[in-house]
């Protein structure tokens, strides 16, 4: 048919269909031997401005480009030297059912579908998981953001004490609090500010030496807000931090806040997946206690990018939070509107299927696998902190709880802002090397290099090598005895 997007040409497409996937499985195979991230040229930036295309191109055309000028400049999380932020490294099964997903096609908002049958047993798989009672419910969401805001929302309008779907926040009489410690996600104060709440309704309570949410000042900071007339709502543990990967007091926190009758929310993001993780699943006990849990697939299931999942304890809650009776989308008794509109469980109306890469995922690797994956990137953390502790040049700068290492080059004879300079220095060139790429930040007003070990990649190899190069830059560019160039062994 003219003009369809079809292709003209099937046979001519299934060939280079083919070839898109051989090239795939080949930089995959190859992954090790290449640099984990090179900068791209201004030259070929400029590449990419222009007009919007009026004419067809080859199709063969446009993917050389993006082999020829994409791949070589990826971010390299699918790298097994790359350590920075939190990310996954992707795989290929769930690359592989990630194209499936979208030849079929379908849109998750809803409808009776094979789509909406891996959607629900995904969510309840995790469920079973994460050990949440049955009757629970869950729903895939784009990552850990969007499930902190689902979980945190449905919390807002349990604990409002008026109906959100026929008030405003403004009918909310004493105000309303949430807590979390001053190691908390960036992305809820976003929540906060989204919920309508504003961000003076997160109360920031101390950590200990560990980064762990100090109890009694979580109590005393409750005591205090009641005893002003403002509603305590909610508590966010972190499973997990950012920062250092610490994983606040679960048990403790979840007496205190059926204590108080306090909505409990967990960001497990980083740390719920540990749930899986036969030698150390003792980490998070207690996370199957939350009233909501926002986990991220993306990070320690390593699904392709986007996917994430809130989890709700209570089915009804998470339903009235977010169904509106919208007349163009009835359920019917009869016909393709004939399942439950998955979209009154969460903010998107249509949604991927991004239930396929997870469903295909789990099921080929099993969730054994990925529990022994987590296991492995604790242990190398552990590793790392253990050749820290090794080397005199070398500073740890938190415990190491988890999969987050924070650690310093410490030359001698250099003040905290030289230091920052000098480590932000070696971070850039071990970046800049495409040796392995680690990232930074500030625990409690110090700079370190922080290096966060989610990768089913990374071999201990790797760390040993990263060690050795942040020695070996350090030592090259540190103002006492800097070294020549040439290079140890
Ligand atoms: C990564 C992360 C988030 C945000 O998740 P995204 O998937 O990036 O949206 C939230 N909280 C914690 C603790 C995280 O590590």
């Amino acid at each position: 048919m003219e003009d369809s997007l079809d292709p003209a040409d099937w046979d001519d497409m299934r060939r280079l269909a083919h070839l898109m996937v051989d090239d795939a499985i080949s930089r995959l195979q190859g992954l090790r031997d290449k640099p984990v991230w090179q900068p791209m040229s201004d030259a070929m930036k400029a590449e990419f401005h222009g007009p919007p295309p009026t004419d067809p191109a080859p199709l063969e055309a446009v993917y050389a480009d993006v082999k020829n000028k994409l791949y070589p400049h990826a971010m390299g999380n699918i790298h097994p030297r790359f350590w920075a932020w939190y990310m996954g490294a992707g795989c290929l099964t769930g690359a592989l059912a990630d194209f499936l997903a979208a030849i079929d096609g379908s849109n998750l908002g809803g409808g009776d579908t094979g789509a909406n049958q891996v959607d629900r047993q995904v969510t309840d798989w995790l469920r079973q998981m994460m050990g949440f009672p049955e009757g629970a419910s869950g729903t895939l969401v784009n990552g850990g953001s969007m499930a902190n805001i689902v979980g945190l929302t449905a919390a807002r309008n349990a604990m409002a004490g008026v109906d959100l779907h026929a008030q405003s926040v403004a009918d909310i009489g004493a105000p309303l609090r949430f807590y979390a410690s001053d190691q908390v996600h960036s992305c809820h104060m976003k929540a906060m500010n989204l919920l309508g709440v504003g961000c003076t309704a997160l109360t920031r309570i101390a950590t200990d030496d560990a980064f762990r949410m100090d109890l009694d000042a979580l109590r005393a900071a409750i005591q205090a807000d009641r005893s002003q007339g403002v509603r305590p709502a909610c508590v966010i543990a972190t499973a997990g931090t950012t920062n250092t990967g610490s994983i606040d007091p679960l048990p403790e926190i979840a007496d205190l806040c059926r204590e108080q009758g306090i909505w409990l929310h967990v960001d497990g993001c980083i740390g719920a997946m540990f749930s899986i993780a036969a030698s150390n699943r003792h980490l998070v006990a207690g996370i199957e206690r939350a009233d909501s849990l926002a986990l991220d697939l993306h990070k320690g299931l390593h699904a392709p990018f986007d996917v994430g999942c809130a989890l709700l304890r209570d089915q009804k809650v998470h339903r009235a939070t977010f169904a509106e009776n919208a007349e163009y989308l009835q359920v019917a008794t009869r016909g393709l509107a004939a399942a439950e509109f998955l979209h009154d469980y969460g903010l998107e109306t249509t949604r991927g299927f991004r239930a396929l890469k997870v469903w295909m995922m789990l099921r080929h690797h099993g969730v054994e696998t990925f529990g022994h994956i987590l296991d492995r990137n604790i242990a190398q953390a552990l590793h790392l902190t253990a050749l820290i502790d090794a080397a005199p040049e070398l500073e740890l700068m938190a415990p190491t709880s988890t999969t987050v290492v924070c650690f310093r080059h410490v030359p001698g004879g250099l003040d905290e802002a030289e230091l920052r300079a000098h480590n932000t220095e070696i971070m850039l060139r071990i970046q800049e090397s495409g040796i392995a790429v680690i990232t930074d930040t500030t625990i409690r007003g110090r700079h370190c290099l922080r290096v966060a070990i989610c990768n089913h990649r990374t071999q201990d190899e790797d760390i040993d090598l990263l060690v050795q190069e942040v020695l070996w830059i350090g030592a090259k560019i540190s103002p006492v005895g800097a070294l020549d160039d040439a290079r140890p062994n």
